[in-house]
């Protein structure tokens, strides 16, 4: 087991748990966040001293070689990205330049520090949509359809070429839809909470139709704990839920949660290349490690709706 863990991103909404986690598990933890608008030290405040933290920039190569060279991690857990597909729509830039030149940083460092896994976080979005029926397998093939998914698709081969070209010990990642707690409140969750506290309009892309395989955020760091701990170097892990939701649906379970009517739904202008559904097949994860979700749907989005209800102070100094 890599005990020594260099982690990026570790300041976003599932790297704060993830570190979180790996505190409580027992890792020794360096953390590097350019704490960019989504980052926040806030998600990770309380582990003070527990964990080492670098406001660093991912595509600060001398930097990062600095950190590796003092820390000397065994395992590096890659989840820095821009994440946001609507922000990659307005400007495919940063996204083109912290996924795609930023991973390549993070790969060259742990090639050259010769780590002994890292594990290079993609997402279900690289594979494109799919319709009514059908899923996803680790071996489909890769048809991303936004700036933001093109560039985790990249990433994503990027680290396979890695391992294949120079051996690196890569093990790729692809989680589906992720909410709970910590949140930016820019995705869909969040802001169906945050507009319908304060009585405003709830924006719904479209009809409502699209259809995500919500994935609770702990269970996600879960199945990455375990991918660390037994997965197989080279290898591809799809980690869904099978909770599939409409996001209609979605909507009309939080604002029954407030107590809100359902006149505050807005259907807006679909987001343009809208995917329509994603759903993936996790067999192979949890035929290999065990593991499964373990927070259905109902259960998860009460937490998460509660959770936010309690820390409304942070959701509004996010956004005003
Ligand atoms: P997030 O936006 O909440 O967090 C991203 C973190 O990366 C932030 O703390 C940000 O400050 C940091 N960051 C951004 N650019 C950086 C840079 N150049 N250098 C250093 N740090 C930088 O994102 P998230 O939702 O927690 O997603 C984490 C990872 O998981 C991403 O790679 C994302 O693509 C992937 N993923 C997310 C989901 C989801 O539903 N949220 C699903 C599948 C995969």
């Amino acid at each position: 087991m890599n005990k020594k863990l260099f982690v990026t991103g570790g300041a976003g909404f599932i790297g704060s748990e993830f570190v979180r986690q790996g505190v409580q598990r027992g890792y020794g933890m360096t953390v590097v966040d350019k704490l960019s608008y989504a980052g926040d030290p806030a998600r990770i405040k309380e582990l003070g001293e527990k964990i080492k933290f670098h406001k660093v920039d991912i595509k600060d190569r001398q930097s990062i070689e600095d950190i590796f060279k003092k820390e000397k991690p065994e395992g590096v857990i890659h989840w820095a990205a821009e994440s946001h597909v609507d922000r990659s729509i307005d400007d495919a830039s940063p996204f083109l330049d912290t996924n795609v030149k930023g991973t390549q940083v993070i790969l060259d460092i742990s090639k050259k520090y010769e780590v002994e896994k890292l594990i290079n976080i993609s997402t279900d979005e690289v594979y494109g949509e799919l319709p009514e029926s059908g899923q996803f397998y680790e071996t489909s093939p890769l048809n991303p359809n936004s700036p933001y998914s093109v560039s985790k698709a990249s990433a994503d081969m990027l680290g396979r070429a890695y391992y294949r070209t120079y051996g690196l010990p890569v093990i790729t990642v692809r989680p589906s839809n992720n909410y709970g707690p910590w949140q930016y409140p820019e995705k869909l969750i969040p802001v169906i909470i945050l507009k319908a506290l304060r009585d405003e309009k709830v924006p719904v892309y479209g009809k409502g139709l699209n259809i995500r395989e919500w994935l609770y955020v702990s269970d996600c760091v879960d199945a990455v704990f375990e991918i660390l701990e037994k997965g197989e170097i080279g290898e591809i892990y799809n980690v869904g839920s099978g909770n599939e939701q409409r996001n209609i649906d979605v909507v009309k379970t939080v604002l029954k949660l407030l107590d809100k009517s359902e006149d505050l739904i807005e259907f807006v202008k679909d987001r343009p290349g809208h995917d329509f559904r994603y759903s993936l097949n996790s067999d192979k994860l949890s035929k290999e490690t065990g593991w499964k979700s373990s927070t259905d749907f109902s259960e998860g989005i009460e937490k998460t709706v509660k959770w936010y209800v309690n820390h409304m102070d942070w959701v509004n100094s996010k956004i005003r």
